[in-house]
């Protein structure tokens, strides 16, 4: 649904998605001195890579012997910089439609609305979107008292935090709001955590301290008051129920990738990946382009190495929609002085 319409945002590029291969689309284009809008429905760049596994280590990207979820996306994030993309995260692409000038219109959830020369898709598995505690009515507390991203700042000293979740995230949450002097309890509907050893050993030892109290039980309600949340009301195993004072409430119970309306544009599909061809990974409709694990042609593979290839040769491949008649010739990043420019070196 559309908060309010507002005048389109006028761009040569359209980059749905900021995972890895997103990132690289804003690369590519921005040697070819294009820049790039870009929307991503996490709190931050890096998709699957920054989400899921930040803190693993990935063995097989060219050149880089070892590196890990969290470090490729700064390092990726910090060679888009010179192009300066503009970022629109926490927020979901909804509809496409065709312009009659053979552009497109792209509108988001918050009600966004790009014109676009191209639009690229590197929406890998799909938005990641926070599983959302299934209380009516407590959503009015979302974005304030209730969170399903860890935000930026932690609880004051003192503050009541209640975490929900039994993965990294949640876990990690926790300890740094305890050690931040919040009053906390983790809360899940057994006492097992998904969480790495590491960090399950360092929940263990807050625990044994008091510092942490750990809760097996979920979530059946919720009490306000004078528009503030005041307590949620929890099942435990045994049947009883307990209510919770709490000041905030950050529920990282996971994130579930939806394909959404991705699905719904008339798109060529095969087991829900978009179907490209492999000059340019364009889609059956022209100037839209599908790079990443959301495509699918002969021999794919979903790697990251292969995502990048894709995310070059279909910013190249838009430049006879972005400047057409224009020769773009191949250049190295070693020896040009244009890309020099470009790159700010
Ligand atoms: C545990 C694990 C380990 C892995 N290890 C390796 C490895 O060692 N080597 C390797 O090469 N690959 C590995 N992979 C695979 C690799 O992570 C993926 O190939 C890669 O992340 C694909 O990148 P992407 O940018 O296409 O998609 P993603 O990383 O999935 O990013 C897509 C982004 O698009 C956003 N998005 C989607 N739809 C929308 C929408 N409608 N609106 C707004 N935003 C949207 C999502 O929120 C997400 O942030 C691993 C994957 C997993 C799960």
């Amino acid at each position: 649904m559309h908060q309010h319409t507002p005048e389109p945002i006028r761009t040569d590029a359209l980059v749905i998605g900021a995972g890895p291969v997103g990132l690289f689309v804003v690369f590519q284009l921005g040697l070819l001195g294009v820049h790039a809008h870009v929307v991503d429905s996490l709190p931050h760049p890096g998709g699957q890579p920054a989400e899921l596994y930040p803190d693993k280590p990935i063995y097989d990207i060219p050149g880089l012997p070892v590196s890990t979820g969290a470090a490729l996306t700064q390092a990726l994030w910090q060679q888009t910089r010179p192009f300066a993309p503009t970022v629109h995260l926490q927020d979901q692409v909804a509809e496409v439609q065709a312009l009659p000038d053979q552009r497109w219109q792209v509108r988001t959830a918050a009600g966004l609305c790009f014109d676009c020369a191209t639009v690229f898709i590197a929406a890998g598995v799909g938005a990641f979107v926070p599983k959302t505690l299934a209380l009516p009515g407590i959503d009015v507390f979302v974005g304030q008292q209730l969170r399903y991203h860890r935000p930026a700042q932690m609880p004051a000293p003192g503050q009541t935090l209640l975490v929900m979740g039994d993965g990294d995230a949640a876990v990690q949450a926790a300890i740094d709001a305890a050690q931040g002097g919040a009053i906390v309890t983790l809360m899940h509907r057994r006492d097992a955590f998904k969480a790495d050893a590491h960090r399950t050993a360092h929940l263990q030892a807050l625990r044994e301290t008091g510092q942490i109290r750990f809760l097996a039980a979920q979530a059946v309600g919720w009490q306000g008051m004078g528009g503030r949340l005041k307590a949620l009301r929890v099942a435990l195993p045994d049947g009883r129920e307990e209510h919770l004072a709490v000041d905030q409430v950050w529920a990282l119970t996971g994130l579930s990738p939806k394909l959404g309306a991705l699905a719904q544009w008339g798109l060529a599909m095969e087991r829900k990946q978009l179907v490209v061809n492999t000059e340019n990974f364009q889609t059956g409709l022209r100037g839209i382009y599908a790079v990443g694990d959301i495509n699918t042609y002969p021999g794919k593979k979903k790697l990251l190495v292969c995502g990048f290839h894709e995310a070059t040769l279909a910013a190249y491949g838009a430049m006879a929609i972005i400047s057409p008649g224009q020769t773009v010739h191949l250049q190295y990043t070693t020896t040009s002085t244009q890309l020099h420019a470009r790159l700010g070196v």
